[in-house]
């Protein structure tokens, strides 16, 4: 669980406020940390020290070799990182700004981390603790939250992931059980996952089966030849006439409400994460720009360099303070879901830009994993297709707009 706050200018991972020519920290420039709490700054500085120490040293490493980094689910279980929103079973009852902080932190280490996190907490284990049973949630919400149990979530189905409601994964009553078919697509942790949420059309209408590893009928191969979310597991999920009792059933819910409540908390979580994906990059162009001569002089001291870096700025500090006001609201429970919307593609759209800029001022070196941009970029073409396309937010708000669904 989180430990001693450290000073506010002390953040491991964060830029400096003391270096000579500037006032202001150029990864913070509207002190957004002014605006946290106690707890919240806790929370933040807690888990940079965690990625500082545990995640850059391998990441790298493993999205070369495109392997999840099981070894660290104990020590983010351990840190409270798991569930963190939900009260009670074993999980720490954070604020929905802490857990924003949280998605920043990790993916300012990878997006496959925060992938990981996401997927457990807001798409395995909110749905559990909203729509479960008390039983269900007694099996499986303490031990996800030890990291001892993994979950994943399959919604997403080959044939259209925009357009949930034509999937064709269907459960069937059977005497007392249900009997499942279909297929999903894209799972993330699929092929680690204990247990899986699994949303299918039945008689009565959309609903949510808890399916779990190793019953006959379930596969979960994982996709290869992924170039995006490498340090990450994505799978497909198979089902052949799985058999599951009526306790598998998720009783409080119904329809696609369901599988979009649960999107709605993770992306709120993603309209936080890509922040530290751009300040990871931003971060290494200030040092790299402030070193690479060229023509007679760093590139800091070239004009159009100082504007694109300021650009990043503007595009980061927007950033923040959207997710800042987001997570207010959502604590405030005045969220709307257009908002997240509006805020993942605003956040998400801003870090790729950044990431790609980034690479591009690197020159050759850019393409190369031993800077980071590269690797958050390739990260980040996931991170905007995943959760709601770009397309499908901007559907969203022209919606909220006009009244009109132009999907
Ligand atoms: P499609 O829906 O076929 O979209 C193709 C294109 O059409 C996109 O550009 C889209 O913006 C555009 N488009 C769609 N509708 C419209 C429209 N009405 N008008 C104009 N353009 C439109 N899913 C899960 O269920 N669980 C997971 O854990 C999960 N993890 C993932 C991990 C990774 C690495 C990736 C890449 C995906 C993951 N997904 C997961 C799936 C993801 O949510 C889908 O890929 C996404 O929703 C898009 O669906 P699709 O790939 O079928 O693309």
């Amino acid at each position: 669980m989180v430990e001693s706050a450290s000073k506010p200018d002390a953040v491991p991972g964060q830029g400096s406020r003391d270096r000579p020519g500037r006032t202001l920290d150029p990864l913070d420039l509207f002190d957004i940390r002014s605006e946290l709490s106690e707890e919240e700054i806790l929370v933040q500085d807690t888990v940079a020290r965690f990625v500082d120490d545990q995640v850059l040293p391998i990441i790298r490493e493993c999205f070369e070799q495109h392997r999840f980094p099981r070894e660290l689910v104990s020590e983010i279980a351990a840190l409270g990182l798991l569930g963190s929103s939900i009260e009670g079973y074993d999980c720490a009852g954070l604020n929905s700004v802490a857990y924003g902080l949280i998605c920043q932190e990790l993916e300012r280490g990878d997006s496959g981390l925060r992938s990981f996190v996401s997927v457990q907490s807001s798409l395995v284990m909110y749905p559990i603790h909203s729509f479960g049973s008390e039983a269900q949630k007694q099996r499986w919400l303490p031990a996800m939250a030890r990291g001892e149990a993994i979950g994943c979530f399959g919604l997403t189905e080959a044939h259209g992931g925009s357009d949930p409601a034509s999937m064709k994964t269907h459960a069937k009553r059977q005497g007392g059980d249900w009997v499942l078919n279909g297929s999903k697509m894209w799972i993330t942790n699929g092929t680690i996952a204990d247990v899986a949420v699994v949303w299918a059309h039945t008689d009565e209408g959309i609903k949510g089966f808890l399916v779990e590893r190793g019953m006959p009928g379930f596969a979960a191969p994982e996709i290869d030849n992924k170039m995006s979310l490498r340090a990450s597991v994505t799978a497909a999920l198979f089902f052949d006439n799985v058999r599951l009792p009526e306790a598998s059933v998720l009783p409080g819910v119904t329809g696609l409400r369901g599988p979009l409540s649960c999107l709605t908390q993770a992306r709120y979580g993603i309209s936080w994460g890509p922040i530290g994906s751009a300040q990871a990059c931003l971060r290494e162009l200030l040092a790299y720009t402030g070193s690479r001569k060229l023509f007679g002089s760093p590139l800091t001291h070239k004009q159009l360099i100082q504007v694109r870096l300021a650009d990043m700025a503007r595009r980061i500090s927007t950033a923040q303070l959207l997710a800042l006001r987001l997570g207010r609201l959502k604590d405030a429970g005045r969220l709307h879901p257009t908002q997240v919307s509006l805020a993942k593609w605003n956040n998400v759209r801003m870090a790729l830009d950044i990431a790609r800029d980034c690479r591009d001022m690197l020159g050759g070196g850019g393409i190369s994993a031993e800077y980071v941009p590269v690797r958050h970029m390739l990260n980040l073409e996931s991170v905007i297709t995943y959760e709601g396309t770009e397309s499908v937010h901007q559907l969203v708000v022209g919606k909220e707009l006009t009244g009109v669904s132009a999907f």
